[in-house]
Parts: C-alpha cells; sequence; structure tokens
C-alpha cells in the first residue's frame, strides 16, 4: 500500500468488529475525471433480470401495487407487488403491469361537454394535470368530441361555464393501434399537449402526453421483458398453501418471485425455493431475508436467483427490539454480498434506507440493487389516498408485521403455521409519511443525487463500484459519533427539512 492510500478496505471497515449500519461510515471521495452524467446506475434484481436504475419497492401494501410497479418499471427499476390480497388479486396486479403499453395512457380521466370548468378545477388539484378529453357521454372510451386544456380556460373568470363552450373541437388524433414513436412525432408536429387515440368509430382509447414524452427522454431505459411489456415482480410466503399463488402468478407473467419471509434461511422455505426452481423455470425466484454468510449459502445452494438482505433495518420494524435477533444492515449486505459475488448471483440490501446516501453506501458494500419501502411510500403512485394531519400532506406507510396489516394478512411473512396466529407479536408499526408527489418528479431527484454520489468517490457505475470493493481502491472510514453529529445539519437556530421528508446528514 502506498502511503498516499489512507483509510480502510471494505474488507477492513468490516473485520474491525461491531455490527455498523449506513450511518456509522463515510466513504473517502476518489478523483473526478468525468461528468455526473457519465455514471450509469446499471444493477441487477437476480440472475436474469439487469436493472438499469438498482431501485426496487418493497412488497407492502402501502407501497407497491400496478401503480408502483409501471412507473418503477418505465425509469428502469422494478416493484414487488405484496400478497396481503387473494390469491387472484396479487395475479391481476401482476397483469396490469404486463398489460401496460408504455407512454400510452389508457384509463384517462374524461369529462362531458356539460361538466364545468369547476369540474377541471378539481381534477387539476387532484391530479395535477389539465389537460383533458371530452367525450360525448362523461364515458372513459366514449367518442370524442373535444380537449380542453389550461389555455383554454385559464383567463375565464366564470368558471360554471359548461367545457362545451370552451373546449377545443378542431382536434388532432392519432389512430388506436398506433406505434409510441409516431404518437411522439404527431405530438412534436401539433404541438399539442395531448395526443387522444381514437378507434375507427371516433371512441376514445387512450392518451399520449406531451409532457410524459419529455420526462422520458431523459428517461430512456425501461425495464422490458424480451417481449417489450414491462418487468414486474411479486412476493409470496413460504406457506404450503402459497404454491397456489405462485402458479397464478406465473400465469400471469410475473419474471420473479420474492420468497417473503423476515428470517429466509428455514426448511420452509428452502423446500418452496427447491420446488419454484423445478416447476417455474422461468421465474426468478429471489430468496430471502438473509443478513450471515451461512444463510446466503443455504439459499444459493437451493437454486436462488438473487438474494433479499435485511433483518431489522426497516423504518417501521421493531424486529431487532422484539426478537433479539437480526443484524446491523451495512454489515449484512456486505457478508452476503462477498458469498453471493462468488457464485455471481446479485443481492439486494432492504430496508433502512432514508436518504440518497444509504442507497449509496448501499452499493459500495457490494449490493446490485436496492429495495426501499420508506422512501416509495407516500409517493402518488403507492396505494392509499393522501389525507391532511397539521396542515401537512402525508399517506399512511405502515409494517406488513404491524398489529394493523397483520389483521389484513400481512402475518404470513413472520409466523409459518396458520394456528399460531391467534397470539400476534407485532415486528412493525404503522404511522404517515409525507406527500413525495409522483414518480417522475421524485426518482430523478435520487438518480441525480445517486449519481454526483458515484462521481466523488471517482467510479462511473455499480459496476466499477463493486470492482474498487473487491481491490480495495475504494475507501472507508467509520465515524466517531461527533463525527456523525458533524456530518449532520447542526448549530443552526433553525432550518427547514427536505420537503420530501429525507433525512439530512
Ligand atoms: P424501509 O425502506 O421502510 O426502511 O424498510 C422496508 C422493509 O422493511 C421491507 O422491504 C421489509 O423487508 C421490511 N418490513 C416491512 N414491514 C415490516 C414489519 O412490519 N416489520 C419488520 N421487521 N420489517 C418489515
Amino acid at each position: 500500500m502506498s502511503d498516499l492510500s489512507d483509510g480502510l478496505s471494505g474488507k477492513d471497515l468490516i473485520a474491525q468488529g461491531a455490527g455498523i449500519t449506513y450511518d456509522d461510515f463515510i466513504i473517502l471521495p476518489g478523483h473526478i475525471d468525468f461528468h455526473h452524467q457519465e455514471v450509469t446506475l446499471e444493477g441487477r434484481f437476480s440472475r436474469r433480470i439487469p436493472l438499469s436504475l438498482p431501485f426496487a419497492s418493497s412488497p407492502m401494501d402501502t407501497v407497491t401495487e400496478h401503480k408502483m410497479a409501471i412507473g418503477l418499471a418505465c425509469l428502469g427499476g422494478i416493484g414487488v407487488v405484496h400478497y396481503n390480497n387473494a390469491v387472484e388479486a396479487q395475479a391481476e396486479e401482476v397483469r396490469k403491469v404486463k398489460r401496460f403499453e408504455n407512454g400510452f395512457i389508457t384509463d384517462p380521466v374524461v369529462l362531458s361537454p356539460q361538466a364545468t370548468i369547476a369540474d377541471v378545477d378539481a381534477i387539476k388539484a387532484r391530479y395535477g394535470f389539465s389537460g383533458i378529453p371530452i367525450t360525448e357521454d362523461g364515458a372513459r372510451h366514449g367518442r370524442l368530441v373535444g380537449v380542453v386544456t389550461n389555455r383554454d380556460i385559464e383567463f375565464e373568470p366564470d368558471r360554471t361555464k359548461r367545457l362545451a363552450d370552451v373546449m377545443v373541437t378542431d382536434l388532432v388524433t392519432g389512430r388506436a393501434g398506433m406505434k409510441l414513436e409516431e404518437a411522439h412525432e404527431l405530438l412534436r408536429t401539433s404541438k399539442k399537449g395531448k395526443l387522444p387515440l381514437v378507434d375507427g368509430e371516433g371512441r376514445l382509447v387512450s392518451l399520449v402526453s406531451r409532457r410524459d414524452l419529455l420526462k422520458r427522454r431523459n428517461f430512456p431505459d425501461t425495464n422490458k421483458d424480451p417481449r417489450g411489456r414491462l418487468r414486474v415482480a411479486a412476493a409470496v410466503s413460504t406457506r404450503d398453501e402459497d404454491r397456489e399463488r405462485v402458479a397464478a402468478l406465473a400465469e400471469a407473467g410475473v419474471d420473479a418471485i420474492v420468497i417473503d419471509a423476515a428470517q429466509g434461511d428455514s426448511i420452509y422455505e428452502l423446500r418452496l425455493l427447491e420446488w419454484m426452481k423445478g416447476n417455474y423455470p422461468q421465474v426468478d425466484v429471489v430468496g430471502g431475508n438473509v443478513v450471515t454468510r451461512a444463510q446466503a449459502a443455504r439459499l444459493l445452494d437451493a437454486g436462488a436467483d438473487g438474494l433479499r438482505i435485511g433483518m431489522g433495518p426497516g423504518s417501521i420494524c421493531t424486529t431487532q427490539g422484539t426478537m433479539a435477533v437480526g443484524r446491523a444492515q451495512a454489515t449484512a449486505v456486505y457478508q452476503t454480498a462477498l458469498v453471493a459475488r462468488a457464485r455471481g448471483v446479485p443481492v439486494m440490501a432492504d430496508g433502512g434506507v432514508s436518504q440518497i446516501g444509504h442507497i449509496a453506501k448501499a452499493l459500495a458494500l457490494g449490493s446490485s440493487c436496492v429495495m426501499m419501502g420508506y422512501m416509495f411510500a407516500g409517493t402518488e403512485e403507492s396505494p392509499g389516498d393522501y389525507f391532511y394531519e397539521g396542515g401537512v400532506r402525508l399517506k399512511r406507510y405502515r409494517g406488513m408485521a404491524s398489529l394493523e396489516a397483520m389483521a389484513a394478512g400481512g402475518d404470513k411473512r413472520y409466523q409459518t403455521r396458520a394456528d399460531d396466529r391467534r397470539v400476534k407479536v407485532a415486528q412493525g408499526v404503522s404511522g404517515a409519511v409525507l406527500d413525495k408527489g409522483p414518480l417522475n418528479d421524485y426518482v430523478p431527484y435520487l438518480v441525480q443525487g445517486l449519481k454526483q454520489s458515484l462521481q466523488d468517490m471517482g467510479v462511473r457505475g455499480v459496476g466499477a463500484l463493486h470492482a474498487a470493493l473487491e481491490d480495495g481502491a475504494l475507501r472507508f472510514e467509520m465515524r466517531s459519533l461527533a463525527a456523525q453529529v458533524e456530518g449532520g445539519v447542526h448549530g443552526l437556530h433553525s432550518y427547514k427539512e427536505s420537503s420530501l421528508g429525507m433525512r439530512s446528514g
């Protein structure tokens, strides 16, 4: 080692003994000879599922249903649909993702000519857009008679005016079945904000939006299967009865199944894993959750295509306090990734991420993808309605082992026998998180921050980061408690937190 190499290698950082987590350490800066836009974030979810964005959303009933899975896959990540529902309901969520035609809004909000400008105002307040197709009868797939956009109504003082009097009827439309590229070309040449697509009888089929088009230009890396459909994963429990769930999900076209168990090193999980590999070889199986080398090795021996890492770090989680079992997350990620990397299998750090730096640190310790619940809860795409408390816009976020979620069926992750369910020991809480807005605004913010973080480390991508971890070029250092305080905001009389509810420091 030259005299100029200070700090510790990843191996030495972890070898110090005590289990550590993200905030305990810091990564030393590297040398920058490239722009942060050159940084790529390609990661991996499982053996056969590459990601252009290394983000996965947690299988929780306040985080991932089809809207989250669609939103994330469009941005290059992947959603894992929760199983706190009937088998058929979960399979339908998967089908909705597989059916989604990227770029086409197939369930647009529409109004009838008899509706008023005030109705458009209400839609704008609720959804944030005001370009609305008008159909003869106000039905979603009714005959298209006009379009109303902000331009047509913004200076109109009389908000009770009927849309029939203000809508544009000289329309540019596309025909149903046209390719997205053709639709984009029409939007470009017509300079319109929205392009309605109609069938042979003039009925509205879908809508293409200029705003989506512009956003997508920055994020061309949609996560698609070889047939061009969005990729999606779904979770199942280790219970025997969930073999029926596996069958329904495979039938629906799911790309990967995550076996969701708080302690994944069990005969129940190993049996299910082997059964799935034998019966559904086309579906990747992510095993978990595990935190030790031995646990990881056992799931890998049974054929796991990916591992989910974490026991107790989740923001809504009380496992470590209640069960006295678990592991500090940074140590867990490093140790399991070491074992999995040697076999060419990716690991996914799950839980405990509340700021961009945590994502960067999880990747730096060998993770190929980061699973988040807290970070995606409160976005527009997460299930549930917004509500206000003290003037703040919030959404519910609850642990799957909170009493509330267990009552709705979420306890399958924590107890393996149905007859044990009379006594429930909660391993999670139920709470609320701040409104984080739509994924299309929020994820670019995370991506930009993450790219700048990797640039500061002097690496151009996740692959380079893992190589630097392995050969010791990436240097780490523990942070004393005082250093952690110094690294956060301190000494101010007052300051404003990030509006997205992300921690600073
Ligand atoms: P977060 O991103 O909020 O920090 O953590 C999300 C992760 O916490 C989930 O992906 C899952 O692994 C875990 N989790 C979800 N619900 C519960 C719960 O009720 N108790 C515990 N112990 N972990 C949970």
